[in-house]
């Protein structure tokens, strides 16, 4: 289910157990370090292009295995741990689903819509991506 998924994702994020082991050049998280089940680490490899793109490798004494959350055309829910990782960490926040159709119902309140690529499949979600309030808009909620 995409919905439990998204709840374990989120909630390793949230718990703050996402670590960042590399960044690109504007210093945004591009490998990063997610627990999964069983002790077991996974690192997560992001790529922002049209859409993001995310590889998962299971981490074992002979290297580096990629996950097999990615079959069947899903996006395993480390993957998703690290996009809501790093959208946490740039003050981000979307809201999950697997249909363009619901993706530009969400976006209706507001939100910019981003596809989410596996690399090791094809499996692809929507995000729809709610903007960051400024200070100021606060302020002018408040005052104007
Ligand atoms: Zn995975």
């Amino acid at each position: 289910m995409l919905r439990e998924r998204v709840e374990k994702a989120r909630e390793i994020a949230e718990h703050e157990l996402v670590a960042v082991l590399k960044r690109d050049e504007e210093g945004r998280p591009k490998a990063l370090l997610v627990p999964g089940g069983e002790g077991k680490q996974y690192q997560v490899l992001i790529r922002r292009n049209a859409a993001f793109e995310t590889e998962c490798f299971l981490w074992t004494a002979l290297g580096p295995v990629p996950c097999r959350g990615n079959q069947n055309g899903h996006v395993c829910y480390h993957s998703l741990a690290a996009v809501f990782a790093a959208a946490r960490e740039a003050g981000f926040r979307f809201m999950v689903t697997d249909s363009l159709e619901n993706a530009e119902r969400l976006a209706r309140i507001g939100g910019e819509i981003k596809e989410l690529r596996s690399r090791q499949g094809s499996g692809h979600l929507f995000l729809v991506i709610l903007k960051k309030r400024s200070a100021q808009k606060d302020l002018d909620d408040l005052f104007g």
